[in-house]
């Protein structure tokens, strides 16, 4: 295996050629080519042949899209939810290394982590140590005593069980201490912050409980952007949780599994996103009163106007099933597959404030790319298609040893 080259590292134009684009902002798939150098994409052409590069890809068949984007992952877990108290430290951001790999290969540009990872993850992608895509942080998630992100039990009392600086003490109560937590969050280095508002669906304890009140969140939601213009994450099954959420001006609710006419409205009115992660319900033959609870509210947000973006929540799921999310978008949740991909691409970009950058096929936008076989926008077998990836205009080797 070659020495990982630092991003971006293409200076030579390279020419995407015969193909076809999928335009994110209209879902619409044209003929198309562009030119690719210095990470970014340079030029954009309609398909005619005007274009030239210092080297060509032929894509005949095949269709382009941007890098797709996972508003919710956790690629550092997999150590921790094997053993929690018999390793090494450093074991927890090696575990991340294949799953990174993974998640390239399958075409994902850009993460935010939603707890799990540290900074020195982000680093290492970021210098070029391992392959990856680009990772936005939130460390832990942060919540009131008790709350899921609170790891204590009756016999030990508190045990935190990374006892590690660089995943600060995510536990708070009041409002000062909801500042104090966002801060610490902060200074380990944190891009986001993930709050959790309600209990979790796997443990099926306090789903529809609200266990952050309203002082405290807009606490939360106000020391986030006064660092930096961060922006908040809020764990949220239960639908007075994100209703809550998204009046304090919460940047996202994550799972939204039990959204009503309220929640849905006031996220609408207040421009909070759902990142759904259907893949934790609609994994397997996707039955269950929360899946389809979780398949009502997300088909209910998005008619009342909700922005929605795609998140997986892995490893619930292995990290090599990503793009079945996109699959869930479309047909679980009724966007279909234009709208699904956009989900991925454009719009999670958006919600990351990102867009700016990337999530789109623009003269001017970094180089992250994924090459399908076909030029359908059919989301059944995504990870079947992928036949190339660039991260800020590499390509991406998708085989060990090819
Ligand atoms: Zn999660």
């Amino acid at each position: 295996m070659s020495p990982a080259q630092p991003y971006p590292s293409a200076a030579r134009r390279v020419l995407l050629t015969g193909g076809s684009v999928f335009d994110a902002a209209t879902g619409q798939v044209r003929p198309g080519e562009i030119v690719i150098g210095d990470g970014r994409i340079t030029a954009v052409g309609a398909g005619t042949g005007s274009l030239d590069g210092d080297e060509a890809v032929d894509t005949s068949g095949c269709l382009l899209l941007p890098g797709f984007v996972d508003c919710h992952t956790h690629v550092a877990l997999a150590a921790t939810r094997q053993d929690t108290f018999g390793l090494p430290r450093s074991a927890r951001g090696l575990s991340a290394v294949p799953v990174l790999r993974t998640l390239l290969r399958r075409g994902v540009t850009t993460v935010r982590d939603a707890w799990g990872a540290d900074a020195g993850v982000r680093l290492a992608v970021e210098r070029g140590w391992i392959e990856g895509p680009e990772v936005l942080l939130s460390l832990r998630q942060v919540c009131t005593t008790g709350g899921i992100g609170d790891h204590w039990s009756p016999r030990t009392g508190p045990f935190d069980f990374f006892g590690d600086p660089a995943m600060p003490d995510p536990v708070f109560d009041g409002e000062d201490g909801a500042r104090a937590v966002v801060r610490r969050m902060v200074r380990a280095g944190a891009d986001w912050i993930k709050v959790t508002a309600t209990g979790s669906l796997s443990a099926g304890l306090g789903v529809t409980d609200t266990q952050i009140t309203p002082g405290e969140m807009a606490a939360i939601v106000d020391e986030a952007r006064r660092q930096g213009g961060r922006g908040v994450m809020v764990h949220a099954h239960g639908a007075r949780a994100a209703e809550e959420a998204a009046r304090a001006g919460a940047r996202s609710v994550e799972h939204g599994t039990f959204l009503d006419e309220a929640a849905v409205t006031a996220m609408a009115e207040s421009g909070t996103w759902l990142v759904p992660t259907l893949s934790v319900t609609q994994s397997g033959d996707g039955d269950g009163e929360a899946a389809e609870a979780h398949r009502r509210s997300v088909r209910l947000a998005a008619s009342a106007g909700v922005p929605v973006a795609m998140g997986t929540d892995n490893p619930v799921r292995p990290h090599d099933e990503v793009l079945r999310e996109i699959d869930h978008l479309a047909h679980a949740a009724g966007l279909g597959p234009a709208r699904a991909l956009r989900a991925a691409t454009l719009d999670a970009a958006r919600l990351l404030g990102l867009d700016g950058d990337r999530g789109e096929i623009a003269a001017g936008k970094r180089a992250d790319l994924v090459l399908l076989s076909g030029t359908g926008l059919a989301t059944g077998a995504l990870s079947e298609r992928v036949r190339a990836v660039w991260r800020s205009g590499r390509r991406v080797t998708l085989q060990d040893g090819v």
